[in-house]
């Protein structure tokens, strides 16, 4: 498929309302993701840039411009003690990272001011960065989220056709882990009838204990209206009777139906228990470099 890379302009780059996870600021280095997740809830943004939340969305896509001294003086109005997300509404190392650099630009930044950053990627193309990587696990400022929602690779390719497979994800894991940086397994949005098997949770988070995941997040589907009736199309095309039995765990805000979710988080309970594995772990710390330790003779 032919993409189309577009220059974005942007007056700030760092977002201090976000709402996502928790975090208290994120970063997008770009808008769109050619890895076209057919659930990615980013999808509905491209509307508001007057294109598409289908192809558009994983075809045209925007590269942000800023320079080295703009990213720094907003990293400096913003106070230490906040953590940065980046990869919350689109992958930081989708192909397009590979030339265009942002994300390691801004790794580079957090590097010199010591804010606290966590990464969430599908994508082994993290590995390449893995000497900034390194510096900034030392100093408890990162922690990494891989995220993967099946362990069968013909659904992933379907769900998520521009994605590594997963073998290739707990490879990265794999090295991250061997290298002492934390990384967490992300496994959101889990979806009804399709990704929500026990057999599959339970090859997850078995997996993430072979592989020594530090923990393990999880996230019921969350979709707007515009977003599900996309999905359910996509679905459709896949397997038309089981996409409507996805379709009928949603009311028509689009919400799952409480007993659905009361289900699905008592398996989830019954898994962290039995893998004996943590939904979440310390977040990044930032690092004050002029507070060392002085050296003492
Ligand atoms: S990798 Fe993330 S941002 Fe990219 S399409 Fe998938 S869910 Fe969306």
């Amino acid at each position: 498929m032919t993409r189309e890379i577009r220059p974005m302009h942007v007056k700030s780059l760092i977002n201090q309302n976000s709402a996502h996870y928790d975090f208290d600021a994120t970063i997008n280095p770009y808008r769109g993701c050619s890895h076209a997740c057919k659930y990615c809830y980013a999808r509905d943004s491209h509307a508001y840039l007057e294109l598409d939340i289908g192809t558009e969305f994983e075809t045209i896509l925007f590269s942000k411009i800023f320079s080295r001294a703009q990213l720094r003086r907003e990293l400096d109005r913003l106070p230490l003690s906040k953590v940065l997300a980046i990869g919350t509404a689109t992958d930081p190392y989708q192909p397009l990272e590979s030339k265009a650099l942002n994300t390691r630009r801004i790794l580079e930044a957090v590097r010199d001011t010591g804010h606290g950053i966590s990464i969430t990627t599908k994508s082994p193309l993290i590995l390449r960065d893995l000497d900034i990587l390194k510096i900034l696990a030392e100093r408890g400022q990162l922690v990494v989220h891989i995220s993967l929602i099946t362990m069968d690779r013909d659904l992933c390719r379907h769900l998520e056709p521009g994605t590594a497979s997963p073998d290739r994800r707990w490879k990265a894991i794999d090295r991250l882990v061997a290298l002492n940086i934390p990384v967490a397994l992300l496994c959101a949005p889990l979806i009804p009838e399709w990704t929500d098997q026990w057999e599959n949770l339970d090859a997850l988070f078995q997996a993430a204990t072979i592989h020594q995941a530090s923990w393990v997040m999880t996230g019921l589907s969350h979709f707007t209206p515009s977003m599900l009736a996309y999905f359910f199309k996509h679905l459709s095309t896949l397997d038309a009777s089981r996409a409507k039995a996805f379709q009928s765990h949603f009311n028509e805000r689009a919400e799952l139906h409480v007993e659905y979710r009361q289900t699905l988080n008592a398996q989830l309970r019954t898994l962290y228990a039995r893998y004996q594995l943590q939904s979440s772990g310390p977040g990044p710390v930032p690092f004050h470099q002029f507070t060392q330790p002085q050296w003492t003779f």
